[in-house]
């Protein structure tokens, strides 16, 4: 049997125990009623049969009495020594004088006897119904009383020994119960500290125990298949989890590579268009000098916005802690937007209030960052009303903070993307932002600035319609009295161009791609052909390409930016042919072609004119969905002056003009 580790408090010895000690209780209190029962009996029978015995005597010491002859009646009395329990007899006469006696006068000189457990008994020696004189007999309770305490000691060693027998009998079949308890526990014990869950219980009776240990069992099974089926899951995670860090490791050490390989060759092509803008050229060769330019800044705006976003990603980019002008600042900012919003017809103010310091530290390039983003989306967005900047100084707070208030009065933001365009690469609405350019990544910057600066960024839409973009930070204040020498603020040219351009966001990198066939196709001399063409295309650097290219080709050329405009055209002239860009403005390139079909068909508005699609999406599956659109063709952009002339080539013939 298997030690306790409960010691004195186990199952196993307390169900002994109360079995050992049930069956002394009912055993003692036997044995006692037994006891007390014979003892009783044994002295009734005693005292009985003296004192019938007694009786007889007096009947035969009557005649003695009546001659009296005390001679005869000692005798008689004599005859008492057979009955060894009586230990005195005496004859009293009624007068109480001493007739005959028997035995000693004072027993507690007789031997052996305890004068404590004698008892007299008193017969009457009757002669004709008159009492004529009493025999006292002593009867002596002692022997009956030793016999007694003799069996009780006997009864009381067989009560000891069936206790003991109980006990140790009920230890014995109980341990079969705790036995396995106690193995049971002690599994789990061990179960619980190794984790090992492919142990199983073996218990073979069929009993509640039983049922006890195939759930145990039970339990055990399902624990480890959950175990092994969340091992495999954790592995899988790990792996993802790894892969996954993996790739965002890659992917910004890819980004920030290529941008800074891209960088080092664009500022060599932006240095040289610099010095070839100084030469002499021809308004043509300026425009297209004007194009390659500003698509170049375009470039590097969204390479400087990638490698910003790399380097706050991978944590390499640090804040400077600098006094800076904040009033000039904001100034400069003004001052470079206000062109722009003049433009559109849009009211800029400025507000700086009570209270808000001019010198504060903090790092002027990171700040002035985040607010020609906010800023520069505001007007970007906003087609007419105005963008207002309120500057003010929060103080409740422990520490006070400065916050600068965005508003406009554009499209504002629907509340599901509120918080999405402070992601990266997020555009809220893709034809408005494809109409205003853009690489979604500025907001991500400034909210990462922000967070940088230890403030924050944050959207609420305009309650007279338009956002509100909240822009915080800790307020440091210069030391007063440092001189204020450093100011860095004032705004160099070659920044402000580069601001504007960002600004400008014009993305279409394509222009610089095709440019060079925009050159060659000056020098061949080009079939010509009598078509009218009408370019829906949304982007003014890809109008400008399209139309040099085609200018080659055809001399009536019309374009538009969008496809509503395209549809209002297209009823104004006999066009043979418009060439339809797919993503654009107010109406996107597929709606206008089947407004246009439709048009062709029930109005027999320019029947014969055919529709060749523009675009940047180089899926082979697109092709049969604008060809089912109705379309004659389509060309990938950027546009090659080749693909060009095959197209007309193919639909039309070439005239001598
Ligand atoms: P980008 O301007 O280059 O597209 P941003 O990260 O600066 O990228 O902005 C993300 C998107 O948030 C924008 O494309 C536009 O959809 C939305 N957005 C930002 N500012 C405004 C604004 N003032 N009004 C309306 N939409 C805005």
């Amino acid at each position: 049997m298997m030690p306790s580790r409960f010691g004195q408090h186990s199952i196993h010895r307390h169900l002994a125990k109360v079995g050992a000690f049930i069956t002394g209780v009912v055993g003692g209190v036997f044995l006692l009623i037994l006891l007390g029962v014979s003892l009783v009996s044994s002295r009734e029978e005693l005292l009985e049969s003296t004192s019938a015995l007694a009786s007889v005597l007096a009947s035969n010491l009557t005649a003695s009495v009546a001659f009296r002859d005390p001679g005869t009646a000692a005798e008689l009395l004599n005859g008492l020594h057979s009955a060894p329990d009586v230990i005195r007899a005496s004859l009293t006469l009624p007068d109480g004088s001493a007739f005959a006696e028997f035995g000693q006068a004072d027993l507690s000189l007789s031997d052996g006897v305890n004068v404590r457990y004698a008892e007299t008994l008193i017969i009457p020696v009757a002669l004709e119904g008159e009492r004529i004189a009493s025999l006292s007999v002593v009867v002596d309770l002692w022997p009956v009383y030793q016999r007694l305490i003799g069996v009780s000691v006997l009864a009381g060693l067989l009560w000891l020994a069936g206790v003991l027998a109980a006990y140790l009998l009920s230890k014995a079949l109980n341990a079969r119960v705790t036995q396995p308890l106690a193995s049971l526990a002690a599994m789990m014990a061990e179960v619980t500290a190794r984790e090992d869950y492919s142990r199983r219980f073996s218990y073979r009776e069929n009993n509640e125990l039983g049922l006890v240990v195939e759930a145990f069992n039970e339990l055990m099974m399902r624990t480890e298949d959950r175990e092994q089926r969340m091992e495999s899951m954790i592995a899988a995670l790990v792996k993802a989890r790894d892969d996954a860090e993996a790739a965002a490791r890659s992917k910004t050490s890819f980004l920030a590579n290529m941008s800074h390989e891209i960088r080092t060759p664009m500022n060599g092509v932006m240095g040289m268009i610099a010095l070839l803008k100084r030469s002499h050229m021809s308004e043509q060769q300026s425009a297209y000098f004007e194009t390659i330019e500003r698509s170049s800044e375009a470039l590097l705006t969204i390479i400087d916005d990638i490698l910003d976003f790399t380097k706050i990603e991978a944590g390499r980019l640090i804040l400077i802690q600098e006094p800076l002008d904040l009033v000039d600042s904001i100034a400069s900012i003004e001052a470079l937007f206000s062109e722009t919003a003049k433009q559109k017809g849009l009211q800029l103010h400025v507000d700086i209030g009570e209270g808000v310091p001019r010198q504060i530290v903090g790092d002027p390039g990171r700040i002035r960052q985040v607010l020609l983003n906010l800023i520069g989306n505001a007007i970007k967005f906003t087609d007419e009303g105005s963008v207002s900047v309120f500057v003010r100084r929060i103080h409740d707070d422990v520490s006070p903070r400065l916050r600068f208030n965005i508003e406009d009065t554009g499209p504002g933001i629907h509340p599901e993307d509120e918080e999405r365009i402070f992601g990266e690469f997020f555009q809220a609405d893709v034809s408005l932002t494809r109409a205003h350019g853009g690489t979604g990544l500025g907001l991500a910057i400034a909210r990462q600035l922000a967070t940088l600066m230890e403030g924050s960024i944050g959207y609420q839409s305009n309650p007279v319609g338009g956002s509100i973009f909240v822009f915080e930070i800790p307020l440091l204040e210069t030391p007063p009295g440092e001189a204020f020498d450093r100011a860095i603020s004032a705004v160099t040219a070659s920044q402000a161009r580069a601001e504007a351009a960002r600004l400008a966001r014009l993305t279409n990198a394509d222009a610089a791609d095709a440019a060079p066939e925009i050159a060659q196709k000056a020098n061949g001399s080009a079939p010509r052909y009598d078509v009218k063409v009408l370019i829906a295309e949304d982007s003014e650097v890809n109008q400008f390409i399209i139309r040099e290219l085609l200018a080659d080709f055809v001399t009536d050329i019309e374009v538009v930016a969008d496809g509503v405009a395209a549809v209002e055209t297209f009823k104004s002239k006999a066009f043979d042919l418009v060439l339809m860009d797919i993503q654009m403005p107010k109406m996107d390139g597929l709606e206008a072609t089947r407004q246009i079909r439709a048009l062709q068909r029930t109005e027999s508005i320019n029947p014969g004119c055919l529709i060749v699609g523009l675009s940047a999406h180089a899926m082979s599956s697109d092709r049969e969905k604008y060809l089912a659109e109705g379309m004659a063709d389509y060309l990938t952009k950027p546009v090659r002056p080749t693909a060009l002339q095959e197209v007309l080539d193919a639909y039309f013939e070439t005239r001598s003009l």
